[in-house]
């Protein structure tokens, strides 16, 4: 196994035309290797655009992608030996389980008595081997298991690089759990340097070794799940890897080693260390005040800088109680959620609530 590098990559679609569409713009990252790394965006952000450029499904218009030392920006994709799943699995339905598995080793000419090692070997390793015999029609086939056939026959011909491109995302969401752990236990035992790609925060935490997040064609931020969630660099990524809420604030001092802000229009202020500011802000500048839901309090009596509004919604979430809560002003959300450990028993909803900063949590961005 080898690391997958891009260097300044751009993919422009229609390049001169009248509507050019920049959808990769300077991608520049490692993967290492043995990795399974997760590409994660809202949709139209570029991540199937980055997979098919590393397939060479698509040219990409600027930039290198390195296999190893390999430049493999302009080698034709037949050559690349790139394993791919596809949302939609794409099986052909006409062929049998074992054709559909064996299709990449038919197209490279193995010998007939080797096909049939490999075949078994890997539909061994995604948990397909009785079905097989069993049943030799892929379109008799449940979601999950279309799903493990294209995972095999992405995988038979030991690919140097595996991209599975929203590989769940047709799946029942109790399948779609039990998935994300089958992939990675087989990604963990071929080892294959491997891109997830997705939309959903929660599958690109559970699966990834490391994730990068993607908007507009940009890497905004890589790191491992615990990195984005407790220290992305800006509002984006805080709100999209988990949530976070925000509050409009001036800064009012930043010569000391604490920026100080004030909540616009509640005068109440708090003054963030240095390593908590995700900006460079200066006195007088408009700033965000980011709280994730577990970093506020929700109080039924007045707290020491706290904001006042009503509990919309409680939501019972297992191991903690979510309280949604509005509040009155313009110019600060309208809308807060509140993580507790314990249900408050003298909040309902629709009551008058008061909330509350954990102060040595909340961090400070920049306006989006
Ligand atoms: P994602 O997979 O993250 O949803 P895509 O890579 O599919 O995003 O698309 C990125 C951007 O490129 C989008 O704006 C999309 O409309 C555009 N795009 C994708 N494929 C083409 C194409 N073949 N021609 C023109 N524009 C395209
Ligand atoms: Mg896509």
């Amino acid at each position: 196994s080898n690391n997958v590098t891009y260097e300044n990559v751009n993919k422009i679609y229609g390049e001169g035309s009248k509507n050019p569409v920049h959808a990769l713009k300077d991608v520049s990252f490692t993967i290492n290797p043995g990795e399974l790394f997760c590409l994660l965006g809202p949709s139209g952000c570029g991540k199937t655009t980055l997979l098919r450029s590393t397939a060479g499904l698509e040219e990409i218009s600027s930039g290198k992608m390195y296999y190893g030392d390999v430049d493999i920006s302009t080698i034709p994709p037949y050559k690349r030996n790139i394993g791919m799943v596809f949302q939609s699995f794409a099986l052909y339905p006409h062929m049998s389980i074992f054709e559909n598995v064996a299709y990449g080793l038919r197209v490279r000419k193995v010998p007939n008595d080797e096909v049939k090692k490999k075949v078994t070997q890997v539909m061994e390793l995604v948990g397909l081997q009785e079905e097989l015999k069993r049943n030799p029609s892929p379109t008799a086939l449940s979601g999950g298991q279309q799903q493990r056939v294209a995972i095999a026959r992405a995988l038979v011909y030991d690919p140097d690089i595996l991209l599975l491109d929203e590989p769940l995302a047709n799946l029942d969401a109790k399948l779609r759990r039990y998935m994300r752990a089958e992939i990675r236990r087989i990604q963990k035992a071929t080892n294959i340097t491997t891109i997830f790609v997705t939309h959903d925060q929660e599958e690109a935490m559970a699966v990834g070794d490391r994730l990068a997040v993607l908007r507009k064609g940009i890497v905004e931020q890589i790191g491992t799940s615990d990195e984005l969630y407790n220290e992305p660099k800006n509002a984006f990524v805080a709100n999209f890897i988990g949530k976070m809420n925000f509050f409009e604030s001036t800064v009012i001092d930043s010569s000391k080693d604490s920026i100080d802000v004030e909540i616009k229009g509640k005068g109440i202020r708090f003054a963030i260390p240095k390593a908590k500011c995700r900006t460079q802000a200066k006195k007088g500048d408009s700033v965000l005040i980011g709280g994730r839901p577990e970093q506020l309090i929700v109080s039924a009596a007045p707290l020491n800088k706290c904001i006042e509004g009503n509990v919309h919604i409680i939501q019972h979430l297992g191991s903690f109680i979510r309280y949604e809560v509005t509040i009155d002003s313009s110019i600060s959300p309208v809308a807060l959620e509140i993580d507790m450990d314990s249900l408050q028993k003298d909040i309902h909803e629709g009551d008058r609530v008061y909330v509350g900063f954990k102060e040595d949590k909340i961090s400070l961005f920049s306006p989006e």
